[in-house]
């Protein structure tokens, strides 16, 4: 199901909604070698009917599946907006789509969604990963570590978000 907001709902009485939103509504199963989304985001959202616009606040949660680009160890990453808000035109040129009264928020949650998501994730913040051990095993093996380093940043160039 998409998030969607019936303006007949709204327009008499601020409305909120509160529920899931599943992965691949957000597709965001490829956005990011290194981040993936295995569960759902949480919403809990209060919308109200401005005279030509409808303004959406509130929260969205999402745990993401993150590999650290450092170290490449799996870790959990808790993306939280606390104080989401977004106001969509219901008139002139950046109008939203509204379809069978209702307007879609799934691609906004995503816009925002997508901005926040962490560009380098990190294990945790000082992890010194590979970096370290990667000199430890030059001496091993010839620098097969460093590579790794190197195809981890090179996966990030990538990332032209
Ligand atoms: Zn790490």
């Amino acid at each position: 199901m998409p998030l969607l907001v019936n303006l007949h709902h709204v327009e008499a009485n601020n409305l909120r909604l509160v529920g899931e939103l599943a992965v691949k509504e957000l597709e965001l199963e490829q956005v990011d070698e290194l981040i993936h989304a295995g569960q759902p985001l949480q919403y809990d959202l209060e919308t109200q009917k401005l005279a030509d616009a409808i303004l959406v606040q509130g929260r969205l949660q999402i745990t993401l599946d993150c590999e650290c680009v450092r170290c490449l160890k799996s870790f959990k990453y808790n993306l939280e907006l606390n104080h989401w808000a977004r106001h969509l035109p219901l008139k002139g040129e950046d109008k939203v789509l509204v379809a069978s009264d209702c307007v879609d928020l799934t691609p906004y949650v995503r816009e925002d969604i997508l901005l926040e998501l962490p560009r380098h994730p990190l294990c945790k913040p000082e992890c010194s990963g590979l970096l370290r051990k990667a000199t430890n095993q030059k001496k091993k093996n010839g620098g097969r570590a460093t590579e790794e380093v190197s195809s981890a940043w090179a996966e990030l160039n990538k990332l032209k978000l």
